[in-house]
């Protein structure tokens, strides 16, 4: 039997990444870990959790205005962009410290550095040269925001990655992209204060939500203030005295402070030398998986965002437990990537899980689209012109929810419970008899008793 220096190493210390060398160690085995940047990954240290704090900082605006409506008297309000910045940096390392406590709690070694592939059990640690072996190897390197080289300027341009250590915070951002990304920022940036203009190159932003989402949130982050220019792009960017003039397609020439670009993100897999360990890519750079993550060399398998299944942490998490099972507990496990919901943290946000309209539409020969549009409570006495959308699309057939959407606060909360029910397959008439929790935005799911329309092979009659 062949010996190696480990039974797993494990290449990225993100979600993926550390979960399966956690668990790995922690069930005994022999397990080193590298990363090249910070433990964390994309979403604890440039991802989810910094923007997630950002959101709630971004809020504070809206909430000084509404609170007049309640009878407060909110004195002089200011915003200091750096201490932001620290007071999310200080939390994030906070977040790196317990990573790595999990990782050496466990007897997992920690290694600060790039790794690379030089065969399928072998991997070169950039660092100090040292090369070692391992029975198994995860890569689990994640993406990289799409740098959209063939952009005149796009080195002029930010990502996400720089807008979370800005050193000073813009008077005016041009965003570009229409995605979670670029939607997200845009009410950040606006709720901060910068005059933030938003470039889609589609007809409506959000491309792959349900439509009354996506035209809801559109219409609600105009009335805010922000502005969207649908079908345009960028076609250059260049610096023009303190700032950028960045002219587009269709709107002619605008000036900004800064440009951020959010038109998706690609796979870490450059240098890692995976032709040498026989791990074959896509067209677009993502390790090809199976249906266990398991890539085209046997004792290779890769987890996450380098694999391009579904970019959510969440579901690196849980490919990392399934590849657990599979490797380590002799129980064969395929991740499970139906019904995942998500939010989109946007003011007012975003939680869906299941089909949109549109898909469900394809899917089924009748459904039943239950929707209902109101003004939350606390709009009542704020006075804040804003609107909920609440969505179910039920399959007449079978009465099976197939989709739920919606648009307004605490959305995202919402979302998670809805897909325990989604994923548990209940029916319209398991909302019906559930009691409603009142006064609540969600009681709405379980009161809407009648169908606001049917679409009939994909059309709404
Ligand atoms: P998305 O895939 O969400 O959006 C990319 C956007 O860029 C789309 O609007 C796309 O347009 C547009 N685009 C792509 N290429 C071009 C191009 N060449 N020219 C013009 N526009 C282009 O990616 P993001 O970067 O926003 O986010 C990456 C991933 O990170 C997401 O898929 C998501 O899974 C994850 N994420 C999740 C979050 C959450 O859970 N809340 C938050 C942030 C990120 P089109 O739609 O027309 O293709």
């Amino acid at each position: 039997m062949a010996f190696y220096d480990y039974d797993l190493f494990v290449i990225g210390g993100g979600s993926g990444g550390v979960r399966s060398a956690r668990v790995a160690a922690a069930l005994g085995k022999k397990v080193a870990i590298a990363e090249e940047y910070r433990y964390g990954g994309t979403c604890v240290i440039r991802g989810c959790v910094p923007k997630k704090l950002f959101v709630y900082a971004a809020q504070y605006h809206e909430h000084f205005e509404d609170a007049a409506g309640f009878g407060w008297t909110v004195g002089q309000s200011s915003f200091d962009w750096k201490k932001l910045v620290a007071a999310k940096d200080a939390e994030i390392a906070r977040l790196e410290g317990l990573y790595k406590k999990g990782l050496s709690g466990a007897n997992a070694e920690i290694l600060e550095t790039r790794a690379e592939l030089i065969d399928a059990h072998t991997v070169r640690l950039v660092n100090s040269g040292q090369i070692v072996s391992a029975k198994t190897i995860v890569i689990a390197t994640g993406g990289q925001p799409n740098p959209h080289a063939a952009l005149p300027g796009h080195d002029l341009c930010i990502s996400s990655n720089e807008a979370f250590h800005l050193d000073e915070l813009p008077r005016s951002i041009v965003i570009a992209g229409g995605g979670y990304i670029a939607v997200e920022f845009a009410n950040i940036f606006h709720g901060l204060g910068v005059e933030t203009t938003l470039i889609y190159r589609g007809a409506e932003i959000l491309s792959r939500f349900d439509h009354d989402l996506r035209r809801g949130l559109h219409e609600a982050m105009v009335a805010k203030g922000i502005r969207i220019l649908c079908h345009d792009m960028l076609q250059s960017v260049a610096k023009s005295g303190e700032g950028l003039r960045v002219e587009t397609l269709n709107n002619g020439v605008l000036n900004a402070d800064v440009v951020m670009l959010a038109l998706g993100r690609v796979p870490n897999t450059q240098g890692l030398g995976l032709e040498a360990a026989g791990v074959k890519t896509d067209e677009r750079g993502a390790i090809v998986v199976d249906e266990y993550s398991r890539t085209s060399a046997h004792n290779i398998y890769a987890l996450g965002d380098v694999t391009d299944r579904v970019q959510l942490t969440p579901v690196a998490i849980h490919e990392a437990m399934c590849f657990i099972e599979t490797e380590y507990k002799n129980n064969p496990t395929k991740p499970d990537h139906e019904t995942i919901a998500t939010a989109v943290f946007s003011q007012p946000e975003i939680g869906t899980v299941g089909l949109s309209e549109e898909e469900a539409g394809k899917r089924y020969k009748e459904l039943d689209v239950y929707r209902a549009q109101f003004r939350p409570m606390k709009a009542t006495l704020s006075g804040r012109a804003e609107k909920m959308i609440m969505k179910l699309l039920v399959d007449a057939a079978s009465r099976k929810v197939v989709g739920a959407h919606i648009l307004g606060h605490d959305a995202g909360e919402m979302a998670q419970l809805l897909g325990i029910t989604l994923k548990a397959g209940c029916t319209k008439d398991d909302f019906d008899r559930t009691m409603a929790v009142h006064p609540t935005a969600a009681e709405e799911l379980v009161t809407m008793y009648v169908p606001s329309y049917r679409v009939r092979d994909g059309v709404r009659v």
